[in-house]
């Protein structure tokens, strides 16, 4: 066995209490991965610092000097041992909650120590709480310099593991390892992109010499990290296409070119002629297309979507959409049916409410090819509906799915059809360029001409009349208005009850105008016909939980009041908001939001309140909450809790990851150039540990 796999539990110090700890904790079974667990910061531990140096904003520092006394304070859970400690110049307290015994049988008084820590303050006089300690000997013994620190999981600091502990740990690895780490990149790249050697890279990453070949070793890593998540997507994407043919969709006939000439009620944007083109030239070309459609809310993405199904029907093809919910695909429904009009084109909705005869109509028509498009929820694709032959299929996506989950939707067929991804809201580039990594990517850059920036503005919750005032103002012009309330299943009662105290205070403040009220719980038949009134003009107001977020068409409204408006991410709000401003008039978004916001919420509203860019908003979430969190990655399939890389922050390395191996791929297309097999072999171990790759394959 080579030393990098020998289980962690056999090196110096851990046992087996420990190894699990550090397999539970930190994902660490083995030598090799404890190399892998790279420091989160180095430390400057070439200085001592004094009492009177100490700020509040330093993360650390590292002071020299005896410990006068030793004091009990407090009582129950906070019982703490504090050590006077003095440096010859002032005194700082050091202070243990845990380990009482240990503090005071380890450390003695009056004797030279090394202590290290972030400084607080307490009572005035700073603090360092469960500092690290070493022996003046000991201490000069270690480098000093540059050293590592590495971030522990509370849990297991609990349990006296800390950075000092990891440090001597990765030191006796690199004592006993004698090779050097294998390389996994071919030689031609590591010189061609002057990357440091995998081994020098690792070893740098714990002890640096220096703050520039710190970033050079990181940045190797970054490399590689990205680069292989890009080999495995691209290489499955040429798999996928050597695999596949497509319809060959060479017609643009008579059902497209009726629709274009007679029944579009308003010219194409430039940027959606744009992609309709793109999208014919991937139906054409005998490849089966695997295409994201990305576009802002309010872009025109449903007509683009119809329209391409269009050129399906006019090939001899059925074509299907997906939606996220019921409600947005009947929303579909009533679109298309309206765009169409009296086009001799027949459209099914299929959802789990539709039943008995009619479910039974609908079979039968796709079997027979007399229904043209059916609309439909995941069901669509799930349920055992059979089409005579369909051609195209379009995901308006609110959730996003990965690689494997998307390959499930086809691969059962032999010629599977065209399928096009629509985001719900723009995402940050290099977030398509992994979760969609497998798709070529359309962009709508352009609204819809004549629309009016939306104006958002933040109100705290307690100056009402201000914008009730600005309401009943809306109204009287003809306008509508929206009233979102969020909903989570962990509050969902609360969140109901806001809901229906909200409703009261409104009916009681506007008693002459007719609100509708939506929410999750109710009957579908009440909620249809509730949102239905809206949609028609009757009422004037909604007042609903989050169900109106994805897809809702009301050109009328020009109101998005969102209530509580620090629990919706950036994502979210952008979202809403977008359901307003599809008119002519100038629309307006209020953010509602208490007094206490934290600074990420602060930063937020005020991102919403500068900017209706969703592609910048898009970056800015991803820059707040990290890409793992983002709506739908977690179901990508793709690990997100990357090494060392980060999407948010190294956007051009994903990049040139990305251009790297569809060069290597495009040069070896079969895997057998001689200067590859390394890297085809850390390709195959990556994937035999981590990511369900071959689900997909
Ligand atoms: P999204 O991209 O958010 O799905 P929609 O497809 O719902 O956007 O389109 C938003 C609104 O813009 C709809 O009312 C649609 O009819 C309208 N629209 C789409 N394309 C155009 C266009 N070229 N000119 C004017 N209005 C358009
Ligand atoms: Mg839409």
């Amino acid at each position: 066995m080579e030393v990098l796999d020998y289980p962690i539990t056999y090196l110096a110090n851990v046992g087996p209490a420990r190894a699990k700890l550090l397999k539970e904790g930190m994902g660490i079974s083995t030598y090799g991965d404890l190399l892998l667990q790279f420091p989160t910061k180095h430390i400057d531990r070439s200085r001592f610092y004094y009492t009177h140096e100490l700020t509040l904003d330093m993360p650390y520092v590292q002071m020299r000097g005896q410990i006068l006394s030793f004091e009990e304070q407090g009582a129950g859970r906070k019982r703490r041992i504090v050590g006077h400690f003095s440096d010859g110049q002032g005194i700082v307290d050091l202070v243990w909650f845990n380990g009482l015994q240990y503090v005071e049988k380890n450390y003695k008084l009056l004797t030279e120590y090394v202590v290290f820590g972030k400084p607080t303050l307490f009572r005035e006089r700073f603090n360092i709480t469960h500092p690290e300690i070493e022996s003046i000997e000991r201490f000069s013994r270690s480098p000093m310099g540059l050293r590592p620190y590495y971030s522990i999981p509370e849990k297991l600091q609990k349990r006296g593991i800390n950075t000092r502990m990891m440090e001597q740990w990765v030191a006796t690895v690199f004592r006993i390892l004698h090779e050097p780490l294998p390389e996994t990149l071919p030689e031609y790249l590591v010189q061609e992109l002057k990357l440091m050697p995998r081994d020098e890279a690792i070893r740098t990453m714990h002890y640096p010499q220096s703050a520039e070949r710190l970033s050079r070793a990181s940045f190797r890593l970054k490399f590689e990290e990205l680069f292989f998540i890009q080999l495995n997507i691209l290489k499955y994407t040429r798999e996928r296409n050597r695999r596949f043919a497509g319809h060959v969709f060479a017609r643009v006939g008579d059902v497209f070119n009726d629709f274009y000439y007679h029944h579009l009620p308003f010219p194409l944007t430039g940027a959606q002629k744009r992609v309709i083109r793109e999208i014919h030239t991937d139906m054409k070309s005998g490849r089966q297309m695997n295409r994201l459609l990305q576009g802002d809310v309010g872009s025109g993405k449903t007509l683009v979507a119809l329209m391409t199904m269009l050129i399906a029907l006019d090939n001899g093809y059925q074509a299907c959409i997906m939606a996220p919910t019921e409600i947005l695909a009947e929303q579909h429904l009533d679109t298309f049916r309206h765009f169409l009009g009296d086009m001799p084109v027949r459209v099914e909705l299929l959802t789990g409410m539709v039943k008995g005869k009619r479910r039974q109509a609908i079979f039968d028509g796709l079997l027979s090819g007399e229904v043209h498009i059916l609309i439909g929820t995941h069901a669509v694709i799930e349920d055992n509906v059979q089409f005579r032959n369909l051609g195209m299929v379009v995901i308006d996506e609110q959730h996003r799915f990965g690689v494997a989950q998307r390959a499930k939707l086809w691969s059962k067929n032999q010629t599977p059809p065209h399928v096009l991804v629509m985001t719900a809201t723009p995402i940050p580039r290099t977030l398509a360029m992994t979760v969609y990594g497998d798709l070529d990517v359309s962009v709508i850059d352009e609204l819809p001409p004549g629309r009016k920036p939306i104006q958002t503005i933040h109100h705290y919750e307690n100056r009402l009349e201000d914008l009730y005032r600005g309401l009943r103002q809306q109204i009287a012009l003809g306008r509508q208005a929206y009233i979102v309330y969020p909903l989570i299943k962990e509050s969902e009662k609360m969140d109901l009850k806001n809901l229906e105290e909200g409703y009261q205070q409104y009916c009681r403040t506007f008693p002459d105008l007719r609100i509708s009220k939506v929410h999750g719980k109710m009957k579908s038949a009440e909620k249809d016909a509730e949102m239905d009134r809206f949609v028609r003009g009757e009422t004037q107001i909604l007042m609903a939980t989050t169900v109106i977020e994805v897809g809702v068409n009301v050109p009328n409204a020009s109101v998005m009041i969102i209530e509580n408006a620090e629990r919706f991410g950036l994502a979210q709000l952008h979202q809403l908001r977008g359901r307003v401003g599809r008119g002519a008039d100038q629309s307006y978004c209020i953010l509602v939001t208490g007094f206490k916001l934290s600074s990420d919420t602060r930063r937020r509203i005020q991102i919403m309140t500068e900017t209706n860019d969703g592609f910048e908003i898009a970056e800015e979430d991803m820059r707040l909450r990290g890409p793992g969190d983002l709506e739908g990655t977690q179901q990508s399939g793709i690990p997100f809790d990357l090494h060392i890389a980060n999407l948010a922050r190294d956007g051009q390395v994903v990049q040139l990851a990305r251009d790297v191996a569809k060069r290597v791929l495009e040069s070896d297309p079969t895997g057998d150039r001689p200067e590859h097999q390394l890297m085809w072999k850390a390709l195959r171990d990556l994937n035999r540990n981590s990511v369900d790759w071959s689900a997909i394959s």
